[in-house]
């Protein structure tokens, strides 16, 4: 028997630590083959991706802000209704402190974000803030995950400290859009350093209204009109 080559027993090793420490979908939990990295092949199939990147015509994201705020660019990579896979993600980043699925998708996000023009020359990518109290119990944001993995991939900064949060956010359902608006902008607090940057991209985990996205947009810009913010998103819903 000839010597194994290196690449040999790199594959052995590679074969055992997978019986060791088996790898599971960051989606459903169920083990994934040798072949298969992060998220099953089933569950792949099942994420109703939004390809946004493609679009010449305007998205529904980007109409979500028209005639409320001026958005430089948006992007969201998938959509959140119309499949169980895509639930499933968003609960597992907000309840079940999946940190990794964040970071994954942001990194699956930035691959198709590089291929959109309007985001080019941003230089910063700034998670939306939960409130500290709610980070210290979830353990974690899961748009910072998400930003993190969106910013190692196009190797640009990811910063918390240009936008934070005050107070808790009481429930919004029973309130008017500017009563909304009045009570989320409230909660934030734009650091002047922001100033630094011209073109900025606030990272959320989903989009449903807007409505927060939007008051921290008119935030911004009451301060620094010049700085153009662009809005990405995981999913839309
Ligand atoms: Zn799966």
């Amino acid at each position: 028997m000839g010597p194994i080559k290196h690449s040999g027993w790199t594959k052995i090793w590679t074969d055992i630590s997978h019986l060791i420490f088996p790898n599971i979908c960051l989606v459903c939990s169920n083990e994934l083959s040798i072949k298969e990295q992060h998220v099953c092949s089933f569950c792949n199939q099942n994420i109703s991706v939004t390809n946004y990147h493609f679009f010449k015509e305007p998205t529904e994201m980007d109409k979500l802000f028209w005639g409320r705020v001026k958005v430089n660019a948006t992007y969201a990579h998938l959509f959140f209704e119309k499949t169980k896979a895509s639930q499933d993600i968003l609960f597992n980043l907000k309840y079940k402190n999946n940190q990794n699925l964040g970071v994954y998708f942001g990194k699956e996000m930035a691959k198709n974000i590089r291929h959109i023009e309007a985001f080019k020359n941003a230089s910063v990518y700034i998670p939306v803030p939960l409130h500290p109290k709610k980070k210290f119990i979830r353990g974690y944001n899961q748009s910072e995950a998400i930003a993190k993995g969106i910013c190692n991939e196009l190797e640009v900064e990811m910063k918390t400290e240009l936008l934070t949060r005050t107070k808790h956010t009481e429930t919004q359902t029973k309130k008017t859009r500017f009563q909304r608006w009045d009570n989320v902008s409230s909660v934030f607090r734009v650091n002047s350093a922001i100033k630094t940057h011209q073109h900025i991209v606030l990272v959320d985990d989903v989009i449903t209204t807007g409505s927060t996205l939007e008051s921290i947009i008119r935030l911004i810009q009451e301060e620094h009109p010049e700085i153009l913010i662009s809005v990405v998103t995981l999913a839309i819903a």
